[in-house]
């Protein structure tokens, strides 16, 4: 396994429980000996959202219940709390609120992503037959005698100080920025080919600390015109504010400074209090890349036997919707499963890869595309000071009951500045 990401780890654990050795080789430093100590001191210069908040939505908490529960009970040690997110909802709902059970969509959250990875090792390290090796980057691959006429057999990674680590199968699980696909190329493979949506969005984070959470008054992702606000609980008492903006927004860049960041969050009604807290640190930017999947497997041929892309290296999502640690863990149970049926067969672990990343989480990581590409619309027109382009009838909206109720009522608007005041906060 290459990188020790959720992914990685999770497929990683999967597979030792099946009984292969299994060995993961990333390239960032071991994480710290207590988990509060993640936040500050752990070097994470790999992942460079690690200091982004994150959400683990109802899915993943759901997959790691049926296949991974003891990371559940690591992430409860470190101080995850649940996010009932939906029943804090429905109690906003006008009319008498009805007794329903909410619990299937209950989300996972620290909101600090350090200690979400280092739950994930400590419940690998814990695993017979797993090794996880850190501050080991892997700079190439290792090939044997082809098993496909012209593409060429992977058989396991050299790493960086020289030593040679054999395998009978290398998952990437190095990332959106993984560079296995040059490693590809390298050995003479074709490069995957790269499908992308440019769509990015700028992300600008306050982190905040007290002893009462605040109460959701509104979504925890909310759209202000031609910006959104992610607001989001999490451990020890620390919570975070996002806003986003699409990235030719140059005003918005001001929110970098935490007094305006500060002013334009008290301006939405339902959002003002998340900034009552002791500020953490600054505000945080990062300009996230598009979405993209890259195809590991053309016109049935693939670009390397041997070697398996897993989670963001195979396709990542702008974080819009934070959904790239769930997506990953349901790629990581489908390559578990290709893996551990077809290892010794590497022409068939191909196609078998390929015909359950086609048939489970590709249509998952489309859906969040059309999410942003919609998004991303709306923000423009908006920005550019048009009509909302928003159509319910966009096939790509959503399933056809949501699209019904979109047609039968009129757009919710959070409350909030429209974009000649916004633009006035941001001085
Ligand atoms: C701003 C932002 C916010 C986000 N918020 C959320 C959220 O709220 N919820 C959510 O579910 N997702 C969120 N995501 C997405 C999420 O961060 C990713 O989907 C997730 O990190 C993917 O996990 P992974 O294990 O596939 O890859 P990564 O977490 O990127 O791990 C890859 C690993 O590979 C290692 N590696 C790389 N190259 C090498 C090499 N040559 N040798 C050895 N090791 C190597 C790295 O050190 C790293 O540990 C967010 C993303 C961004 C950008």
């Amino acid at each position: 396994m290459v990188g020790a990401g959720p992914t990685g780890l999770a497929t990683a654990m999967l597979l030792a429980r099946r009984g292969f050795d299994t060995a993961v080789l990333d390239r960032d430093d071991d994480p710290p000996g207590e988990p509060e100590e993640a936040w500050g001191a752990w070097g994470r210069r790999s992942v460079t959202q690690f200091r982004q908040i994150h959400v683990l939505q109802a899915g993943c908490r759901a997959l790691l219940q049926e296949h991974l529960p003891d990371v559940l009970e690591a992430l409860g040690a470190v101080g995850a709390v649940q996010f009932k997110h939906v029943a804090s909802l429905a109690r906003l709902l006008p009319g008498p609120s009805e007794e329903r059970d909410f619990s299937r969509y209950e989300t996972l959250t620290t909101c600090r992503r350090p200690l979400i990875d280092f739950a994930f090792c400590a419940a690998a390290r814990a695993v017979q037959g797993l090794e996880v090796r850190h501050a080991c980057p892997v700079n190439e691959l290792v090939t044997g005698r082809p098993v496909v006429d012209g593409v060429p057999h992977v058989c396991g990674v050299r790493t960086r100080s020289g030593e040679t680590v054999p395998a009978r199968v290398v998952v990437d699980a190095a990332g959106r920025r993984t560079p296995l696909p040059s490693m590809v190329e390298a050995v003479g493979g074709r490069r995957p080919e790269e499908e992308a949506l440019e769509a990015g969005f700028v992300y600008n984070t306050q982190y905040y600390r007290g002893t009462v959470l605040p109460e959701y008054r509104e979504a925890a992702l909310a759209a202000v015109g031609s910006i959104s606000v992610l607001t989001l609980p999490g451990d020890h008492g620390w919570w975070g504010v996002t806003l986003y903006h699409a990235p030719k927004d140059k005003a918005m860049r001001r929110v970098r400074d935490r007094a305006v960041f500060e002013r334009v969050v008290r301006s939405l009604p339902l959002d003002a209090h998340w900034v009552d807290g002791e500020p953490q640190g600054d505000v945080r930017s990062m300009a996230s890349t598009a979405n993209a999947t890259r195809r590991f497997v053309m016109d049935g041929r693939p670009c390397a036997t041997g070697l398996v892309p897993v989670g963001d290296a195979w396709g990542f999502t702008n974080p819009s919707i934070g959904r790239g640690v769930t997506l990953g863990l349901m790629h990581a149970v489908d390559v578990a499963d290709a893996v551990s049926e077809h290892i010794d067969d590497p022409a068939a672990l191909a196609a078998e890869w390929d015909r359950r990343t086609t048939a489970r989480v590709a249509p998952w990581h489309a859906a969040t595309v059309d999410f942003d590409r919609i998004r991303a619309r709306e923000v423009e027109a908006i920005r550019e000071g048009g009509p909302d382009p928003f159509d319910p009838a966009d096939p790509s909206v959503a399933g056809s009951r949501v699209r019904d109720v979109a047609r039968a009522n009129p757009p919710y608007k959070t409350p909030g500045p429209d974009r000649a005041e916004l633009e006035a906060l941001l001085v």
